[in-house]
Order: structure tokens, then C-alpha cells, then sequence
């Protein structure tokens, strides 16, 4: 299953675009796996990549958070920590789950803050909202 998925990260290697094995490795370098948390808890959180992207960590899986351009004109309502935000103090991510369908999540641009907010308890509620992330080119 996962050779097909290779051969799609491959072929767009020359585009801005990682496969989660290869963020997850950017994320965690010189770790062959992605470390465990204190007491056998599976790693769980958000870390920000390039271009202003977020990737949740859960375990081995990974969801890339993609920012929309452009800036919200109302109050937004972080999906995370639950805080209402300013336009300026939350932005809005698209999070491609499946082939052709997407999620969209708004988190406040401090995610260090936002995550100590939420707590491992918010962070677990967002990763069963995004998780497992079906893979497109395993679906055809
Ligand atoms: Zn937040």
C-alpha cells in the first residue's frame, strides 16, 4: 500500500511537498522513529514546517495544516484552545484528509500558547477530527 504513495512523493519531489515520512523526519532529525513521549505516551502535538504550514503529530501519522491566503474579516473561533480570536490572531488551515475532500481548522498563529491552552486532552480531541488521513493515491 505504501509503494504507491512513494511513488506519488516522488514524483512531486521537485514542488514544495513532503511525505509524512519525510517531515516526520525534518520534525524529529537523527530519529530513525518518531520518539515516544514520557511514559510510553505516543508523541502528540502541532510543529510549525516550512511556509508558514503547521503538521499534526500523531504518533506515526502526520496531517500538513495549509494556511488560507488572505485574512478572515470576522471574529474567528480557534478549533484548538476554543479562544475567540481576532482576525489577526488566528489563521485558517485546510487539511487535506482524503482525495478531493478537505477539513478546515482555524488555530491561533501562537500555537506554542494555543496548545498549552488546550492541553493533551484538546490536542487528542483535534486528532480524532482529522485522523486517519486516507491517502489518494492509496485510493486509486
Ligand atoms: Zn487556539
Amino acid at each position: 500500500m505504501s509503494d504507491s504513495s512513494d511513488k506519488h512523493a516522488a514524483k512531486n519531489s521537485s514542488r514544495q511537498s513532503f511525505s509524512a515520512a519525510e517531515l516526520l523526519h525534518e520534525l524529529f532529525p537523527g530519529s530513525a522513529e518518531v520518539p515516544q513521549g514520557a511514559n510510553g505516551q505516543p508523541t502528540l502535538g502541532l510543529y510549525p514546517v516550512a511556509d508558514g504550514r503547521l503538521a499534526l503529530v500523531c504518533g506515526q501519522q502526520l496531517a500538513e495544516f495549509t494556511p488560507l491566503s488572505g485574512q478572515a474579516k470576522t471574529a474567528l473561533h480557534c478549533d484548538l484552545c476554543h479562544y475567540t480570536r481576532s482576525p489577526s490572531e488566528a489563521t485558517i488551515y485546510r487539511v487535506v484528509v482524503a482525495q478531493r475532500r478537505s477539513r478546515y481548522v482555524t488555530l491561533c498563529h501562537s500555537t506554542v500558547h494555543c496548545q498549552g491552552r488546550a492541553g493533551t486532552t484538546g490536542l487528542q480531541a483535534l486528532a480524532e477530527r482529522i485522523f486517519p488521513i486516507e491517502s489518494g493515491a492509496q485510493m486509486f
